[in-house]
């Protein structure tokens, strides 16, 4: 309980006609009782408050008059525990229409009391359009979030419908996708189901100028209004009334229209309704447009997935005879060579075999975006690993006047994976250790690590800078580019050797020093993990 801090009524009451006419200017309502519990004084806003304008409430007794307000009267008890009656809002339907009003008691010397009621009706309001607002924008969050992540066209399109319909107090809504002259309907809810694949003629129509005018177009009674639209026909059959059309527009693309409908008899939408389903048309298109993107993408990248396959496919078969031909020659069997013709041979042999074994790094990369690599686990060991992969790498290394060594444990360690795919990755990383070096040499270390081997590629060449080390397992990823590069190679080794890893269990690392040299690690459990069978199931490769 607050007390005043003087006290006005005692020596003043009744009050003098200057105070009153001072309280009646308030925009509170204002009441004061005497010790007596009679209403000594109360202001017109009082009055309207209570709806008893032109009443004398002077004199009548407060719990009774003002029952309203508190309909237990030991609230309004002259004593000091009825004047800590805490404030409470009442709901009053007034002359001047429905209010809201904050009723206080507070207590005056000599038990007199005086009664306030707050007008608080445009604060409610406020916050319950606040808390509307908050609860239409989280709904409307979720949506949009929904239709960004949906991939599917006909999805987005379907949740756009019922949607445009839900968020409105609509009774249907489609969606119409524009194609030459005509459109069509592509996804329909509610009253509109029955229009759903049915085509419109665009010409005439609202439609033209929703596109036009790029914006919303909003009809109180459509067949009153447009009795000889091209499109009243199906208003007519499902007895549509109140209409909205809005466009679906992204980046200048037109996806298409949206259309909702009440049922003839209701009221017209209304302005932020009509905002609404422009917004949620404006979030629809964004995601029809991304979906189109996406779908482009995916068809550009299958076209080239398939362009890779087809066109080194095609590369390897004359390549595999002009291989042969060259055996021929080199083994002399067309002929006796002399020396110089012997070293063009060999020249050939050796770009022929680059050429081959950068066309089998496309296939495979290929064969992995399309997910054609198949697993054959089978009894190997570290050592028959190191060895396969020495066979192809060493020559490599001594050619460039490295050293090359085969480091494992002399006892066996067994192991069960795909050795074809362990090799490759193996000769991969073994080739670049070899290109990527020019003093010291290549080593091939073998060794058990806990439950897991640990196949390492070690060499003293170039390294690799840290910034670097992060993006070297990308796709058609070099750290020197450009075509005066200083080393050839597609970029691609390292990804699908990464790749190609990961497919039998394992895992590829790599630590670097710039100018000090590299070591790839291949940590591979000792057994193929049945998945890798599993999902692959034959032992095609
Ligand atoms: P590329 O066919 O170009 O060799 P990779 O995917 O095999 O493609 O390797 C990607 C890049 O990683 C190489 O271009 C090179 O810059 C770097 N790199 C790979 N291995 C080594 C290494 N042993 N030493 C230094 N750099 C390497």
């Amino acid at each position: 309980m607050r007390r005043l801090p003087f006290d006005p009524v005692a020596p003043l009451l009744p009050l003098p006609s200057l105070l009153e006419a001072v309280l009646h200017l308030l925009d509170d309502g204002i009441a004061v009782l005497g010790k007596d519990g009679r209403i000594v004084f109360a202001n017109e806003e009082m009055e309207r408050a209570l709806c008893l304008e032109g009443t004398a409430l002077v004199g009548a007794i407060g719990s009774e008059a003002l029952v309203e307000f508190f309909p237990d009267a030991s609230s309004l008890r002259p004593n000091k525990h009825a004047a800590g009656v805490p404030a409470r809002r009442v709901e009053r339907m007034t002359a001047a229409g429905p209010r809201v009003y904050e009723v206080s008691v507070e207590g005056l010397a000599q038990g007199a009391l005086v009664v306030r009621a707050k007008d608080i009706s445009s604060r409610v309001e406020a916050e319950r359009l606040a808390r509307s607002q908050l609860a239409e924008n989280e709904s409307f969050r979720v949506v949009a979030c929904l239709m960004a992540e949906e991939r599917d066209v006909r999805q987005v399109l379907e949740l756009l419908s019922a949607q445009a319909a839900a968020q409105c107090e609509g009774d249907g809504a489609t969606v119409i996708q524009i194609e030459g002259e005509r459109g069509r309907a592509v996804a329909s809810v509610g009253l509109l189901t029955p229009l759903r694949g049915r085509e419109f003629l665009m010409g005439g129509s609202l439609a033209e100028s929703v596109i036009r005018n790029r914006t919303s177009v909003a009809i109180t009674d459509f067949l009153t209004q447009y009795p000889d639209h091209p499109w009243s026909d199906a208003a007519r059959e499902v007895g549509a009334g109140p209409v909205v059309l809005a466009p679906l527009f992204a980046h200048d693309s037109l996806m298409g229209i949206v259309t909702v409908v009440r049922e003839r008899g209701r009221e017209a939408f209304a302005d932020p309704e009509i905002r609404r389903i422009r917004a949620l048309a404006d979030q629809a298109a964004l995601a029809l447009w991304k979906s189109r993107l996406l779908d482009e993408a995916e068809a550009a990248n299958q076209a080239k997935d398939e362009f890779i396959a087809v066109i080194s496919h095609e590369l390897r078969t004359p390549l595999a005879a002009v291989a042969g031909y060259e055996e021929l020659l080199a083994e002399e069997i067309l002929g006796p060579l002399n020396e110089e013709q012997h070293n063009a041979v060999d020249r050939m042999r050796w770009s022929t075999k680059l050429l081959t074994s950068i066309i089998e790094e496309i296939l495979t990369f290929s064969r992995l975006e399309t997910g054609e690599v198949h697993l054959n686990a089978e009894s190997t060991s570290v050592r028959a690993l190191l060895s396969s992969a020495g066979a192809v790498v060493e020559p490599l290394a001594t050619a460039r006047g490295l050293a090359f060594s085969i480091n494992a444990p002399n006892e066996k360690i067994p192991l069960t994976t795909d050795a074809d795919v362990v090799r490759r990755v193996l000769v991969n990383l073994g080739s670049n250790a070899a290109k990527f070096t020019q003093r010291g040499g290549v080593e091939l270390n073998g060794m058990r690590v806990g439950s897991r081997v640990c196949l390492a590629v070690r060499d003293s060449g170039i390294g690799i800078a840290e910034v670097d080390l992060r993006r070297i397992f990308d796709a058609f990823t070099q750290v020197h580019t450009g075509t005066a590069r200083p080393y050839g190679g597609t970029g691609l080794g390292l990804h699908t050797a990464h790749r190609l890893a990961r497919l039998v269990g394992g895992e590829l690392t790599v630590e670097s020093t710039p100018d000090r040299g590299s070591t790839f690690s291949l940590l591979l459990p000792l057994t193929l993990p049945a998945a890798g069978l599993a999902d692959r199931g034959s032992t095609q490769r």
